[in-house]
């Protein structure tokens, strides 16, 4: 396989990538690239970036919409009259999932694991108030959600409709080539700021989007390392997810990428109480965060990982590095699902 070596040869490969990649585009691109005062080089860290794909145009935006504009594409060249989907009730990508097939006119079903909730708010407010079916599994367990979502399509093509399935939180082969679409685009990005990461750092669910980001940076013969931080599963189970989606997403492109546990780092320590319960490290990162820079982080993703990096900041993990990006990758709904006791905010009344 051979990879480029220069800023032509890379112009060249992404050209060939956009070419192969299809993609019914739901926003404009790209989203922002920021620097913000955060623990600058003053502070005696790496200078951070963020990119901010919370900003993406569509649905409330969030790194869902990427993989979303690959599967839409792939889901009418199918002839598709339904997307089928699911995860937990408050998921950034059934919302995004329900936006995008309001959009093009497709029906949508969610299956969610669980109970109906008692509140209807947050992303489960914005997704039935878009009228996508939903169907709960009355099972707490969240693998419950990828037999709920074989069986919902099977009814649907036994009724004559042509579903199409999507795998639980979006991590697919198709959601995976949307990412690899981002790192083209941030690549072009930085070679105009004259920027050269020496990390990314990203938040890392059902993984498709670290398995995108270290199968786009491979194939761009980027050196740029991709730091994830689990917020759901253990380390060494999302590694091994990471390793697969990317190979397979590699193999659909035609490349044999080989990626094996070692290539990919996922570190853990920062789910909390466990996936979607917000912790206090990440409350206090969000609040920061929002101080400091203008930026509202969420509680399930990216408000843990950023914990996890400013603690990997505090224990010198990053000392090497002149600058880190921090991939937004949205979420923001969340942050308004509940009652919030777990920000544990005291207004000032005057
Ligand atoms: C889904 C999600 C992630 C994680 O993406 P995966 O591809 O599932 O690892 C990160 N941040 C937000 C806000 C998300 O909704």
């Amino acid at each position: 396989m051979k990879l480029p070596v220069n800023d032509a040869q890379r112009r060249a490969a992404i050209q060939a990538l956009e070419r192969k990649i299809p993609r019914r585009r739901l926003a404009s691109y790209p989203t922002p690239l920021q620097r913000v005062g955060l623990l600058s080089p003053a502070d005696g860290g790496p200078a951070l970036w963020i990119k901010r794909d919370d900003l993406i145009g569509f649905a409330l935006g969030g790194n869902k919409i990427r993989g979303l504009e690959v599967m839409l594409a792939d889901a009418t060249a199918r002839g598709a009259d339904t997307l089928i989907t699911g995860a937990g009730v408050q998921s950034n990508h059934v919302r995004a999932t329900a936006f995008a097939a309001a959009h093009a006119g497709l029906d949508c079903i969610a299956a969610y694991w669980g109970k109906p909730p008692a509140q209807i708010d947050g992303n489960y407010r914005v997704t039935t108030m878009l009228g996508a079916g939903v169907y709960f599994t009355q099972d707490d367990d969240r693998a419950s959600v990828d037999a709920a979502i074989e069986a919902l399509a099977a009814q649907l093509r036994g009724s004559g409709k042509r579903p199409y399935p999507i795998p639980r939180g979006g991590a697919c082969l198709m959601g995976v080539l949307g990412h690899v679409l981002a790192v083209c685009e941030m690549y072009q990005q930085c070679a105009e700021l004259s920027l050269g990461p020496d990390a990314i750092v990203l938040a890392v669910g059902s993984g498709g989007t670290h398995a995108g980001w270290l199968l786009g940076t491979k194939l761009l013969n980027l050196d740029w390392p991709i730091v994830g931080y689990s917020v759901s599963r253990d380390p060494a189970e999302a590694i091994l997810q990471i390793a697969r989606l990317a190979n397979e997403a590699a193999a659909w492109l035609g490349f044999e990428c080989g990626f094996s546990a070692a290539d990919v780092q996922v570190e853990g320590g920062f789910i909390g109480p466990g996936y979607g319960i917000p912790s206090p490290v990440g409350a206090a990162a969000i609040k920061r965060l929002a101080r400091a820079a203008g930026v509202l982080l969420d509680p399930v993703y990216t408000g843990k990982a950023m914990a996890g990096y400013l603690n990997g900041l505090g224990a010198g993990a990053f000392d090497a590095c002149g600058n880190v990006i921090f991939l937004h990758s949205g979420g923001e709904p969340a942050f308004f699902a509940g009652n919030g006791e777990w920000l544990n905010i005291h207004p000032q009344v005057l």
